[in-house]
């Protein structure tokens, strides 16, 4: 049991002085006398000065891309990919990097007041010792988090538009040398791992199901991942039209992607779609019909130029919309207040009718409740109220961005930093107080991390970075093809 006492709270009726209990991992009482009679035994935090409100779900992240902060300035994202992902293969990475780089990503989402992650961990030789590593530390954080293990099966060629054409036969042959794990390894993997990680942590872990984009996985793969979800009653987390090329590689491959993935039954509730950036007004209907969730990623969608997903329609159209970092590589932070904001302002062509922009009031709704949706959260999750779970975050009304105070969640989400997150409280435990992290130590990770990425810089960097530059060639040949065509009909 833990118990708030004299926390700033805001209702219709204005600010009062409130406490909060939690027991079991809940919200049991919310009011101003709700402590009164209980002991000393009980532990108790002073939150006089601060506010609670609903922790944020960072609904989109890749952990393993934490020593990459800052590297990539300004490339486009198959060039990116390249460089981040080499197709033709990147050294092996200590067992220990999962874990630091997780760590890493714990950091920044407690000290933002996160209290769930949706980590798209990318690990396509599924590897499972790393697997491991990447589930352990976010067990180690105290934070909830839900982690895909990566399917895919097309070869790299064929998953970009004219690139078979454009490619010289050398370099075609080294890739397609590159062959995936058969379908029944990679299925086989992720049930493994939904065995021995999915529940665990009281409750706090989750094993999801990640195929790679539409344009890298075959219908056999689509299936599959359909029937497992299906029957094990997983949820799927998939990357689907973040950029022009790949509209364009949906043209080249027969159609529309989401119509293929209807087709194949993944389009339901378990579905989240990461990013939808280049979508139509069909795809937006057929996904809203469908129930499926729409994770936005603003600072990755900017920092690889991928365009401004259209999220007034997805969210007028009834889609749950979930934000995202994306990647410490593209938005080079997990901190999900500089999300926040970036979402809220993002919104605002001059063209568009300030009544259509997006604000801090809807920003903060789709980083909660969108978020707890995407992830599958217990009922009542993002909200604050008696019978909620208690995943909180405290907010310190005493940071300057609320001097004075008007609107805390406004003020937050547009002049605030993550240094105004006080307090952090998943399943009712303490695991940031004061912005000391309490759930492991920061310091130590933070040494070893250090180490660590000097040695990834010494010792994989400049092979990778070669291995990537080496498809420059093709790349720009294939980015001039497709922007010499113009988008196809009626996307956004
Ligand atoms: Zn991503």
């Amino acid at each position: 049991m833990l118990v708030l006492r004299n926390s700033r709270h805001l209702d219709p009726t204005g600010w009062h002085s409130v406490d909060l209990l939690l027991d079991a991992g809940r919200i049991v009482a919310l009011g101003e006398d709700a402590a009164a009679g209980l002991g000393s035994d009980v532990q108790s935090v002073d939150a006089s000065g601060l506010m609670v409100l609903p922790g944020l779900v960072n609904a989109h992240l890749h952990s393993n891309e934490c020593f990459e902060r800052g590297l990539y300035g300004a490339l486009p994202l198959e060039r990116w990919l390249a460089r981040a992902y080499p197709p033709l293969g990147s050294p092996a990475v200590p067992t220990r990097w999962h874990r630091l780089r997780t760590l890493l990503c714990a950091i920044d989402a407690l000290r933002s007041g996160c209290v769930a992650v949706q980590d798209d961990f990318l690990n396509p030789g599924n590897e499972p010792e790393a697997l491991d590593a990447v589930m352990q530390a976010w067990a180690d954080s105290g934070l909830r988090a839900s982690v895909a293990t990566t399917l895919g099966d097309r070869p790299y060629l064929d998953g970009l538009p004219f690139a078979r054409e454009l490619c010289e036969p050398g370099l075609a042959a080294r890739l397609d040398a590159r062959v995936a794990l058969p379908l029944a390894d990679q299925a086989a993997f992720f049930e493994s791992a939904r065995r021995q990680w999915h529940g665990q942590a009281q409750g706090r872990l989750q094993i999801m199901l990640g195929p790679r984009g539409p344009q890298r996985c075959s219908d056999a793969l689509l299936q599959q991942v359909a029937a497992l979800a299906e029957r094990l009653g997983s949820r799927v987390h998939m990357h689907v039209l973040e950029t022009h090329t790949q509209a364009v590689t949906a043209a080249e491959q027969g159609g529309c992607f989401v119509q293929r993935l209807q087709r194949l039954g993944l389009l339901d509730r378990r579905l989240t779609i990461n990013h939808a950036v280049w979508l139509d007004a069909a795809q937006i209907d057929a996904l809203a019909r469908a129930g499926c969730q729409v994770t936005h990623n603003p600072l990755s969608n900017l920092k690889l130029g991928s365009g401004i997903a259209p999220l007034r329609a997805l969210l007028d159209a009834g889609v749950t919309v979930a934000l995202g970092s994306d990647g410490p590589a593209t938005g080079d932070t997990a901190d999900m207040v500089e999300v926040l904001r970036c979402a809220a302002l993002l919104h605002r062509a001059p063209a568009t009718p300030p009544s259509q922009w997006l604000g801090a009031a809807e920003a903060w709704s789709c980083a909660t409740t969108g978020g707890a949706a995407s992830m599958g959260l217990a009922a009542g999750s993002g909200t604050l109220a008696v019978g909620a779970p208690a995943d909180l975050m405290l907010l310190d009304l005493r940071h300057r961005a609320f001097i004075p105070l008007h609107d805390p969640v406004a003020q937050l989400v547009y002049a605030g930093t993550s240094e105004a997150v006080h307090s952090v409280i998943v399943g009712g435990r303490l695991l940031m107080h004061g912005r000391r992290i309490l759930a492991f130590d920061e310091d130590a990770v933070l040494d070893e991390a250090r180490e660590a990425g000097e040695r990834y810089c010494a010792e994989q960097l400049p092979g990778k970075r070669a291995s990537g530059e080496a498809l420059d060639p093709l790349l720009e040949a294939v980015h001039r093809r497709v922007w010499s065509s113009s988008a196809p009909a009626g996307l956004h």
